[in-house]
């Protein structure tokens, strides 16, 4: 075998990790996105001040007409939910996915979660594949220097 085709190995070692990097990584982030898809549904709330059961999304407590903390939240809640879209989305492109989630993370919440796990699960995966590039490097370059030495 020559060195010029001992060269390109580290190459092919390097994009076949990166690509089995990816799939696992956008396996973990659709799949946790699909198991908290039940928490979107606004559940009925107690009133904060007498505790009678106040329906989805009232705004007043119908006993003692106190304000449902909560009505706010349940009117965007419809629009909110775990996105692995752009999940995947924050994976390839951290920087788009951290400015979705400062965005989401007060109105949609959930929807800003997925932005920010994708950013996260990108940013480090990129650390990561930087670490084993390098790595693997060194060593094919140790393993050829001793070759000839
Ligand atoms: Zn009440």
């Amino acid at each position: 075998m020559s060195t010029s085709s001992l060269a390109i190995l580290p190459v092919i070692i390097a994009m076949l990790l990166i690509f089995i990097g990816w799939i696992v990584c956008i396996v973990i982030l659709v799949s946790k996105n699909k198991s908290t898809n039940t928490n979107t549904v606004p559940a009925p709330v107690h009133c904060t001040s007498c505790g009678e059961l106040i329906p989805n999304g009232s705004q007043f407590c119908p006993k003692c007409g106190a304000a449902n903390p909560y009505s706010a939240q349940y009117s965007y809640a419809n629009q909110d939910g775990p996105s692995a879209g752009f999940a995947i989305l924050g994976f390839f492109f951290p920087i788009i996915g951290l400015i979705l989630y400062l965005v989401w993370k007060d109105q949609t919440p959930l929807k800003a979660k997925s932005c920010g796990m994708g950013a996260l699960t990108g940013f480090i995966f990129n650390v990561a594949v930087s670490v084993i590039v390098i790595i693997i490097y060194a060593v094919f370059a140790a393993s050829l220097l001793s070759m000839y030495m």
